[in-house]
């Protein structure tokens, strides 16, 4: 199982706590109106999906039901870290190296 960081709590807790909210920093279109449809769909529909280290949003639903952001490794599933949503995202490149 699992152990996932909440920043806003500060504890470690299993998975079973969080729910998995998709991939973080997708920005918003300004003025959805003005957009085209492909941006539109892109915006909704279209993610990265890497395999490797990726930004994603987490909620802690059984705690304190804050989104949260975090940086997890799609193919070993570790966690480098979780930081509260608005925070600027972490340097990969910083993370790996730190990790290691
Ligand atoms: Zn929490």
């Amino acid at each position: 199982m699992l152990h996932i960081h909440c920043p806003y709590c500060n504890e470690t807790l299993p998975e079973a706590e969080f729910a998995h909210a998709g991939e973080a920093h997708v920005a918003r279109p300004e003025t959805p109106s003005e957009v085209s449809d492909e941006a539109w769909r892109d915006f909704l529909f279209i993610r990265e999906n890497v395999r490797g280290l990726t930004y994603e949003r987490w909620r802690h639903i059984h705690g304190c039901g804050r989104f949260f952001n975090a940086v997890r490794h799609t193919v070993t599933d570790r966690f480098l870290t979780t930081y509260k949503a608005g925070e600027p995202r972490p340097d990969l490149d910083k993370l790996q190296e730190a990790d290691q």
